[in-house]
């Protein structure tokens, strides 16, 4: 078939002479003249729907649709966008990969070959989720940690190395190497793909697209490359050659003017960047940034930028390409040939540089004189929070009183600066901790951080690890108090792909410790660079000893406490927490900092710069104010202020030779093939084509395609006689619904672990079993943090915290898992009420299966976060939205209703809903809501019972 714009197909040369093919806008423009001034990011997804525009998947009108985007306009039609390729990290990658194998079983059982099922464009999966931090402050750290993740992953990693030999483009780079979006930035984008060169014909060019698993995939757009997080149910369908479908955008500019003072990082912009949109509510926008200050941002700044493009809840934070990204892929080490062909391709398509003020039409325009940033945390509760370093004592004294509604910590003052004696002896007698010595100044020095030698004789190492888990020794006495700084992590692909803000912690560390200061030996303490690349340049820096001195060693390659890694404290340290209930805090460089998401007994949780977590861990407190208070003393006892050891731009600068290695780069990434490591060689995983599923508590047979039949069974629209499983307040996250972290011994997954003869210390985290349905099914509204609000107040005003509902009738107590099965057997639908921005923080497709395991057929909230809102849709879940100034609460409900859904037979995008309830007294009334099902092809998706059968069903019928 011709190509309906077949006349766009040009030529261009690279600056050596080689010619190429590409679909070229300059020429399309000559037709619809609005596409010189559309954003770069929407020119970019207008490349792929020209470039794929097959009268099938992308139709012309979807080109003419595009190439009319207007700035202001109401935002009804889909855009079916087909990326260039999938990044997955493992956590999300495992339970995909079990799909694709189930959906590879159907297609067995069918008679077909098992090939059918096969990903059509190239996808890479990461391990970097896995690895916690059990061992820190010592050079065998690294070591320690990484056996005891391969301990604890064996299965998950022979599940990869079957999928390795099963799929012909599915590739792995193994554990330690990095973490996903920084080695994405460092190694796997290559700038311009192009097709394979048919004979007589010149390969056709395209530039680098993808959706990743994974929220902050964002990073990519630092680089020019349009991609975003999606749920794992979403990146099946791409990876299978479905379009991403998304509601056309409106683009927020974001204008950069001046420049960054002296000391202020790339991690205080985005601090502030976050804070500024998320005050301009660029939910489900692109935003594009441009202007002079952000012509002289490095990309790796820029990457932080992009990165963060979750918390501040835009789909895209994007920079297009210029001058500075074709010095980023020199110095990563791409090849010649490559960077030629993705410059040249950019200016022929007339989308390099950094646009002016002015050159584009955007949807709205914000804008930031870099020259008034200013040094930073945000938290104690969310990345928007942003806190200017001087006023963070005043903000958490302030917040330790004030009740919960105003984000606070509702603990009487007077007991702000209370310390509690810590015996390490006596708490594991269970006696002495608690008692209290008012008014305490200061931490007492600890000693040894942990017993770090794993002996010979222990028969296993999670035994080893028993006895190996940091402790406090018999006599190391001290005292614990509200704002004591426990964890300090330099963590997260944010900061750690930034080779100036890591720069600056080594520095920082450096001119600490020829002071004499030192970190309190209690204060977990860690290092966990995003490539091995950045202990290369520390190295040659000359700044690891100084890191390593004050306990930064690097303890992993991957996500640790940015995922919740974060390895234990001291069971001394959580017995005194929870006993005095004090507020503890972490500081770290990661981008979330939700409740129960660093560690389940800090409460207090501030993401900072690299550097700034040095000085935390120094002076071990945010009740002091760093701009006016020493961080500690000195030799002799000398008072050391912040602005003594903070390193100038000129001593960073003087460093950054040392992390642009070209070459340093390339021979690090070979070795992914050539030299992936020792533990991950002896992994053997099954063979063959069908996977056989052996005996697993890691993986499990997916049972999303039971009873899978070529037509659709999912006709019937709409609940009827639901019962409402929990009442839930605003910002639920998707950790709150599905969490990542520890599974509690006394839990449903903690309960059927130990059944199935698993022990405790071997449960790992609900993220490293996403492969294993029983135990994520479970686990769903585990969270020990979330709050079901059908559970009246203790007398207090307080709230229970887990996931916990009331059986009704009757109001029974018991776990929403126990709950879901009880009503799921009698036959009873169930619905989940919640606030607005539900399913908010990482994207999570376990956050939808889980729900739809547990049988909850809709979720009615305030307003939807949008991944998880079409990850419901995709499971077959019907989200469902209050109109403006409805909420449960206004409506009166309580939890012992039951409820019907009203939708008329023929399903529309956004149509009206009525919300039926039926009171226990026997009374009725009625609300209307609104649909979320937003797009023709979600209609679809619902009808097929979600998007896996729907995609299973084409490629059978293929
Ligand atoms: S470091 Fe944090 S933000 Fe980066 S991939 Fe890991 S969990 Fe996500």
């Amino acid at each position: 078939m011709t190509h309906a714009f077949a006349s766009t197909l040009q030529t261009f040369k690279t600056a050596s002479g080689k010619v190429g093919s590409f679909y070229s806008l300059p020429v399309l423009a000559k037709q619809y003249p609005n596409i010189a001034r559309l954003p770069v990011s929407i020119r970019i997804v207008l490349e792929s729907v020209l470039r794929n525009c097959d009268g099938k998947r992308v139709l012309p009108e979807h080109v003419v649709e595009v190439a009319g985007w207007k700035p202001n306009a109401p935002r009804l039609d889909e855009v079916p966008f087909v990326v260039a390729r999938v990044v997955l990290q493992d956590f999300t990658g495992v339970p995909l990969l079990a799909d694709l194998a189930a959906m590879r079983n159907v297609a067995h059982e069918m008679g077909k070959d098992a090939k059918t099922i096969e990903p059509l464009v190239p996808v890479d999966l990461v391990v970097d989720h896995s690895i916690m931090i059990d061992y820190f402050g010592t050079k065998k750290a690294l070591d320690l940690n990484m056996k005891l993740e391969f301990r604890r992953n064996v299965e998950r990693y022979q599940f990869m190395k079957w999928g390795m030999q099963a799929f012909d483009t599915f590739g792995v780079v193994p554990p330690g190497f990095g973490i996903v979006h920084q080695v994405n930035l460092e190694y796997l984008a290559r700038g311009v793909f192009k097709t394979a060169a048919k004979k007589g014909e010149l390969p056709v060019y395209y530039p680098d697209s993808l959706v990743g698993t994974d929220s902050h995939t964002t990073m990519i757009n630092g680089i020019g490359v349009v991609g975003w997080g999606v749920g794992g149910i979403e990146a099946e369908a791409a990876m299978l050659g479905q379009p991403v479908y998304f509601l056309t955008p409106d683009v927020v500019g974001f204008e950069f003017t001046g420049k960054l003072r002296e000391g202020v990082t790339a991690t205080d912009l985005v601090l502030a960047v976050t804070e500024i949109l998320r005050k301009a509510k660029v939910v489900g926008k692109f935003v594009e940034f441009f202007g002079e200050g952000v012509a002289g941002l490095a990309v790796p700044d820029r990457a932080t930028m992009a990165n963060m493009a979750p918390e501040y809840g835009a789909t895209m934070g994007f920079f297009p390409v210029d001058d500075k990204t074709i010095e980023y892929f020199e110095g990563t080490g791409r090849t010649r040939q490559e960077i030629e062909a993705f410059q040249a391709y950019f200016k022929a398509q007339g989308m390099y540089g950094i646009p002016r003020a002015g050159a584009i039409d955007y949807s709205q325009v914000v804008s930031l004189d870099l020259g008034t940033v200013t040094p930073s945390l945000a938290g104690p509760k969310r990345p928007q929070d942003r806190i200017e370093l001087g006023h963070v004592k005043k903000q958490f004294t302030s917040l330790f009183s004030k009740p919960p509604t105003e984000n606070g910590f509702n603990q009487p003052a007077a007991q702000l600066l209370t310390r509690h004696l810590v015996r390490a002896q006596d708490a594991r007698n269970g006696e002495g901790v608690g008692a209290k010595i008012p008014n305490h100044p200061s931490v007492l020095p600890g000693a040894p951080r942990f017993v770090e030698e794993m002996t010979a004789n222990k028969p296993t190492l999670a035994a080893a690890l028993h006895e190996a888990e940091p402790a406090l020794p018999a006599h190391a006495d001290m005292t614990v108090g509200n704002g004591d700084v426990l964890i300090a992590a330099i963590t997260s692909c944010t900061n750690t792909s930034n080779p100036g803000v890591m720069l600056a912690a080594g520095l920082l560390a450096k001119k600490a410790v020829e002071a004499g200061l030192k970190v309190k030996p209690h204060i977990k303490t860690s290092l966990a660079p995003g490539s091995r690349i950045v202990t290369e340049y520390l190295t040659k820096a000359g700044l690891i000893p100084f890191l390593e001195k004050l306990g930064f060693n690097v303890a992993a390659y991957g996500c640790t406490t940015c995922i919740g890694n974060a390895g234990d404290l001291t069971p001394e340290l959580n017995e005194a927490i929870t006993r005095n209930d004090l507020i503890c805090a972490a500081v770290l460089s990661g981008n979330r900092n939700f409740e129960a998401r660093i560690h389940p007994n800090l409460k207090a949780n501030f993401l900072a710069s690299p550097p700034l977590v040095v000085a935390y861990a120094l002076c071990g407190t945010v009740l002091k104010d760093l701009m006016t208070e020493p961080v500690g003393q000195g030799k002799g006892g000398k008072d050391i202020y912040l602005g003594d050891i903070w390193p100038t731009s000129d001593e960073i600068a003087a460093l950054m030779k040392h992390a642009m290695n070209g070459k340093a780069f390339k021979a690090n990434y070979d070795k992914v093939a050539s030299e992936p490591g020792l533990l991950w060689q002896k992994i053997k995983g099954v063979q063959g084509q069908v996977y056989s599923w052996p005996d697993s508590t890691y993986i499990a047979k997916p049972p999303f395609f039971a009873g899978f039949e070529m037509q659709p069974q999912h006709t019937e629209v709409g609940v009827k006689g639901a019962r409402a499983i929990g009442l839930f307040g605003d910002s639920i996250t998707t950790d709150h619904i599905s969490p990542a972290g520890a599974i509690k011994e006394a839990s449903p997954a903690g309960q059927w672990l130990k059944e199935n003869g698993v022990v405790k210390a071997d449960f790992n985290s609900y993220g490293s079993r996403r492969g294993n349905h029983d135990v994520m099914m479970r686990g769903t509204f585990a969270n020990v943090r979330i709050k079901n609000l059908m559970i009246p107040p203790e007398a207090n005003g307080s709230r229970e915290e887990g996931g916990v509902t009331l059986f009704q009738p009757g109001g029974e107590k018991m776990f929403i898992y126990d709950a879901a099965m009880k009503y799921m057997a009698e036959g009873t639908p169930t619905i989940v009420f919640g606030g607005e921005e539900y399913g908010t923080g990482s994207s999570r497709d376990w956050a939808a299966k889980g729900t739809q395991l547990l049988g909850i057929k809709a979720v009615v909230a305030k307003s939807f976060e949008r991944i998880h809102r079409s990850n419901l849709v995709g499971m077959g879940v019907l989200p469902l939205q209050f109109k403006p100034g409805d909420s449960w609460e206004s409506l009166g409900i309580q939890g012992d209703e039951t409820f019907d859904v009203d939708i008329v037979a023929d399903l529309r995008p956004q149509q009206d809903a009525t919300l039926v309830i039926h009171s226990a007294d026997g009374s009725s009334r009625s609300v209307q809501l609104t649909l979320r099902i937003d797009t023709p092809i979600e209609v679809d998706y619902y009808r097929h019972g979600g998007i896996l059968p729907f995609v299973l069903r084409q490629l059978l019928a293929a």
